[in-house]
């Protein structure tokens, strides 16, 4: 592997993709692409992080920023933990660092929402730390290279291949690290499907010498995802319709449509809802989490009483003001159609 670093760093500085948060090494810039680009590809990120810096273009900003309105601008990325993780870091930074970013690897990995992966990153790009940042990418590569046969996913194989990469690091460790992950995102595909013939490395890669690229690495049993099913109660009073804020679990205090868990018949329905004027059968949608399958069935009613344990929001203020996870999303499209 130590024979790859110059090619890989070489090969990155040539053909290293044009992005908005590589326009310069501001930990700020870095640190939010990082966080924005975890479960999400990079294609969708790209308008998220320029309007994010746009209303927010500094750790103070994010600080100071009302919950409800960074889970707005956070809306479609999922996984809101992480927004609200932002905001607590900055405002850790603020008081702690009086808004300037730490620039020691454990003082970066002691902020809220940032792991090992993206203190690596950040401390590696932003302060030329020599400090790894081992993602899945990386962890490819570095598997075919050596046609080694390991378990990827494994936390404890994972941290020896961060040991020993941290044995190899150059002085670019910022470049290297980005390089080496930037060949698994567009040259060293997962699922079999690697661009061997384009890759600077394979001359030098085993798996490819040892036609074995496709094998490596292991392929893991995927965990089977929980399922689970509910109902959804599409309340309308006047031009107002209900909805709540969650209170534990999956998406805990994002706002969702009042629902129970299992499918239910009209009859059941009427009795669960109080003041009932009309009721129709509404729309079907499966969200899939990491983890979990929902399969979401709902009824749009007409209600003769506003029930306040709700509250009740127009069409224009849901979409405007409050952010509700892409989970509910077709639903909130489909009482749109209902209305006109
Ligand atoms: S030669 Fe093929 S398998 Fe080896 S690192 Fe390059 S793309 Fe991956």
């Amino acid at each position: 592997m130590k024979n790859c670093v110059e090619i890989i760093l070489n090969w990155y500085r040539e053909n290293k993709r044009d992005l908005p948060w590589r326009k310069d090494i501001d930990p700020y810039h870095v640190w939010i692409s990082e966080i924005m680009l975890q479960q999400t590809r990079i294609d969708a990120v790209i308008d998220y992080y320029e309007k994010f810096m746009n209303r927010l273009p500094s750790i103070k900003d994010l600080s100071e920023i009302s919950e409800d309105e960074l889970l707005k601008l956070w809306e479609g990325l999922g996984y809101y933990s992480r927004a609200r993780n932002l905001k607590k870091a900055a405002v850790l930074i603020m008081e702690k660092y009086h808004g300037v970013f730490p620039n020691t690897y454990d003082e970066i990995l002691s902020l809220p929402g940032i792991g090992e992966y993206t203190a690596g990153a950040i401390a590696s790009i932003c302060f030329q730390l020599k400090e790894v940042a081992v993602d899945g990418n990386v962890m490819r590569v570095y598997s075919r290279v050596q046609d080694l046969d390991i378990d990827v996913s494994d936390l404890k194989v994972k941290k020896k291949v961060g040991e020993e990469i941290k044995k190899i690091l150059p002085e670019e460790s910022g470049e290297f690290n980005q390089g080496i992950m930037e060949l698994g995102e567009v040259i060293c595909l997962p699922n079999g499907e690697p661009k061997c013939e384009l890759c600077p490395l394979k001359s030098r890669c085993m798996a490819f010498l040892n036609k074995r690229q496709t094998l490596i690495p292991r392929k893991i049993k995927k965990m089977e995802k929980l399922e689970e099913e509910y109902t959804l109660f599409l309340m309308k009073y006047n031009n107002k319709y209900a909805l709540r804020k969650r209170d534990g679990g999956l998406l805990k205090n994002m706002w969702e449509f009042p629902n129970k868990e299992g499918f239910y018949t009209y009859d059941e329905v009427k009795e669960i809802i109080p003041n009932i004027k009309t009721i129709q059968l509404g729309i079907t949608n499966t969200h899939i989490f990491t983890h979990k399958k929902w399969f979401m069935n709902s009824y749009y009613l007409e209600v003769s009483k506003m029930d306040l344990n709700y509250s009740w929001f127009t069409i224009e203020e849901i979409e405007n003001n409050l952010a509700l996870p892409s989970a509910f999303t077709p639903f909130l499209e489909y009482i749109k159609k209902c209305q006109n």
